[in-house]
């Protein structure tokens, strides 16, 4: 383990205040991080919360923490409302699309994974599916009824909350008070089989035109959104594990429910440590896909967009992310990220000069200082903007020593490029820039241009004609100019 490991402190949403960061089994962590209802494309807000997410997981390892990281895919149950009235957005979608459920859950699951990839987050070690879950979730259901938290009403189950608050504060990590939220509760049509207006679906009776629906003891039907997540984190990482993550927009119902739901079947507290991320928002508003309110990643990356003049490498826009605690909003506009790009462009030039600089027999900085700053800052509660901070006091030193201004040793120099790398590429993720890839292509490309300019010389058109065309299915264009030929 790495000696700073010991004062990690987390944020821990349930208390509302910051803690030391103890596992409940030394050296291991189990991190749950609810993951996408992939009924369409991940925007720009929805991959926030996993890059945030994606970095407390690289940091947990970097200390040495042997992590298990779960991270669910959701393909049934969240319906329209987010609670318990509407279609299942999956359905819904597929009926819209004329499409099998599982054909919208495959295209927009490997959207989702394109994404992250592009955006360098680690794959999960487990990524359980809804569906895949279903007998787990039978089990869980069964487990409340049978500790009296759960009732039955025509061929539906229903978490009764009154009761469950008579013992337990339902309401606790939201910070709602019951008396409240039973006053703001309508009964709304088609709620009547509750008991109360409170109380949350486990299990949903299915009707005939229904398609995504399984046997159960109470009949056809299919599972509560809630209780997929509270099914695959204990089968996964147990009755109790340390750290459980996802939106702020995730507290209440969604997260309230998982407390309740782990509780009453298990009789223990799911989780240790709840982290929330918060929104990324657009026009000073939450980011989101009903409200017409948001960005694709991959409308940012190509360029293609009316609201930038030019595309935007992933890792610039990763960088813009990081550059905000991932507790604060963050608003998305062309001013930021661009600046975002200027400032990544200077930390990733630094990183190169580092490799390069004349060594002197003593350094004019204590380099051990700004390793120690690198940690401090990520320990308090995972702040990368603290971080890119005392990063760039490092850049700001490596450029006067490349200006001659200011000495570093070797050993300095290597234990300041073998930090920041880690910081840098391992913590904040922050792995190849666009012209990392250029660079290597480069280099072939003068070949191979040069190759077709030695075809051109001697008349060779079919080699010349077949270069460009094979140039151009890469997605690469060539252009010819007076002063030579260009590619991009
Ligand atoms: P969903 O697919 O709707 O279940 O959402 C996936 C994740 O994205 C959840 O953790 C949400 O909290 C999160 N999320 C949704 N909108 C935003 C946003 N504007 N900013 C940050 N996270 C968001
Ligand atoms: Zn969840």
């Amino acid at each position: 383990m790495n000696s700073h490991a010991k004062k990690l402190s987390i944020y821990n949403s349930l208390k509302g205040e910051k803690v030391i960061f103890k596992p409940l089994k030394d050296g291991f962590v189990g991190l749950y991080v609810c993951g996408p209802t992939v009924y369409s494309n991940v925007h720009l807000g929805n991959c926030r919360t996993f890059i945030s997410f994606d970095m407390v997981y690289r940091y947990l390892t970097h200390l040495g923490y042997k992590v298990r990281y779960v991270r669910n895919i959701t393909d049934v149950g969240h319906l329209v409302d987010d609670a318990d009235e509407g279609e299942d957005k999956i359905s819904k979608k597929a009926r819209l699309e004329q499409l099998e459920p599982m054909e919208i859950v495959q295209q927009y699951s490997l959207d989702f994974h394109k994404v992250m990839n592009e955006f360098n987050a680690l794959p999960p070690n487990i990524e359980p599916t809804a569906t895949g879950h279903i007998i787990e979730q039978i089990e869980m259901i069964q487990a409340i009824i049978a500790n009296g938290f759960g009732y039955e009403s025509n061929g539906s189950v229903y978490f009764d909350v009154e009761k469950y608050n008579e013992n337990h504060p339902y309401g606790e990590l939201s910070g709602r008070k019951i008396e409240d939220l039973i006053s703001n509760t309508r009964t709304l049509d088609g709620q009547s089989e509750k008991r109360a207006p409170l109380d949350f679906a486990l299990w949903k009776n299915a009707s005939s035109e229904h398609i995504m629906k399984w046997p159960s003891p109470w009949g056809v039907g299919f599972p509560g959104w809630h209780l997929e997540c509270s099914a695959m984190s204990t089968k996964y990482l147990g009755d109790e594990f340390d750290i459980h993550g996802g939106g702020m927009d995730l507290k209440f119902p969604h997260h309230e429910c998982e407390i309740a739901q782990g509780t009453a079947s298990n009789g223990k507290s799911p989780v240790q440590y709840w982290m929330h991320g918060n929104m990324l928002t657009l026009n000073g508003q939450k980011m989101s896909k009903s409200t017409g309110n948001s960005i694709l990643p991959h409308e940012l990356f190509s360029g293609e967009n009316t609201f930038m003049e030019k595309p935007f490498d992933p890792m610039v826009v990763r960088f813009f992310m990081m550059q905000a605690h991932y507790r604060s909003t963050l608003d998305f506009t062309s001013a930021a990220i661009s600046a975002a790009e200027k400032g990544y462009l200077r930390l990733t030039e630094a990183m190169k000069a580092l490799e390069t600089l004349n060594l002197s027999s003593v350094s004019s900085v204590n380099v051990n200082e700004f390793v120690e700053s690198f940690y401090s800052a990520m320990n308090d509660d995972f702040n990368a903007p603290i971080l890119v901070a005392n990063l760039f006091e490092a850049v700001k030193f490596i450029n006067s020593v490349n200006d001659g201004k200011a000495t570093i040793t070797a050993a300095d120099q290597q234990l300041l490029q073998t930090e920041m790398t880690a910081f840098v590429v391992d913590v904040l993720g922050l792995a190849q820039s666009a012209s990392a890839g250029e660079d290597k292509l480069s280099p072939v490309m003068d070949l191979v241009l040069d190759l077709r300019q030695e075809a051109r010389a001697n008349k060779d058109w079919t080699t010349s004609d077949k270069i460009r065309d094979g140039l151009a299915n890469a997605g690469i264009t060539v252009k010819d100019a007076k002063d030579g030929t260009t590619w991009n």
